[in-house]
């Protein structure tokens, strides 16, 4: 069976990651697997610099294909914010998701109602030749003041869906992976993994999905 690397510390993205790719026949292994601490800077002022940097770094340093997501927030009423540097949004060293959210809700406190938001995600795939397909997937919702829910992770408690009556951290995993951000981007890389567990070559022009050069 061919191999994925899952480029990613964070373990609740992983497990939602390989729900979304269990049913394709390749061994999914984490850095956590190969005994790799690589902690990649997310320094970029874009969600594709930053995955395809993550990609880029883990796929160099294993010679496996790799994939990465980089993944925010945008509020409407803040312009976008915390947006690119959802996990940096509050610069203060050990800070918790708690605290991020708390951050936030704090600086939405003069705003009106509904806080329309949206989370983002790109997945960039990066394969040993040098290429890196990447692609998006955004969820559209509204912050809410108090936190609902806990599974999840993040901004999940206090983003709600009005048509389901439910925050994200109030759905299952099943849910979540039905209509989440990271799902939409992961389904649309499907494509190209299934391709490459079934062949091993990678047609990028083919594949509908964004290429990048690197
Ligand atoms: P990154 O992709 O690891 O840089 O994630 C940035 C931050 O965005 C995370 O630390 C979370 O605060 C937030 N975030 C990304 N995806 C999700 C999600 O699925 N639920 C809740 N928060 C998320």
């Amino acid at each position: 069976m061919r191999k994925l690397l899952l480029a990613s510390n964070n373990q609740d993205k992983i497990v939602e990651i390989r729900a979304l790719l269990e049913d394709i026949s390749l061994e999914l292994l984490t850095p956590n697997d190969l005994g790799i601490a690589m902690d990649v800077e997310e320094s970029a002022d874009s969600y594709l610099e930053n995955a395809a940097r993550k990609a880029k770094s883990f796929g160099q340093a294993t010679n496996l294909v790799c994939l990465a997501d980089d993944s925010g927030l945008e509020v409407d009423a803040l312009g976008g914010l915390p947006g690119v540097c959802s996990h940096r949004f509050l610069p203060i060293e050990g800070a918790t998701d708690a605290d991020r959210r708390r951050y936030l809700l704090g600086k939405l406190m003069g705003y009106k109602r509904p806080w329309k938001a949206h989370f983002h995600c790109t997945v960039a795939v990066y394969f040993p030749t040098g290429e890196i397909m990447s692609c998006e997937g955004n969820c559209f919702g509204e912050i809410i003041p108090e936190e609902r829910g806990t599974n999840g992770f993040g901004y999940d408690p206090i983003f709600f869906f009005p048509e389901l009556g439910l925050t994200m951290a109030e759905l299952s995993l099943e849910q979540k992976n039905r209509i989440s951000h990271r799902s939409l981007a992961i389904r649309a890389a499907r494509g190209i993994l299934e391709r490459y567990s079934r062949y091993n070559m990678i047609n990028p022009s083919e594949s509908g999905w964004d290429k990048m050069d690197t």
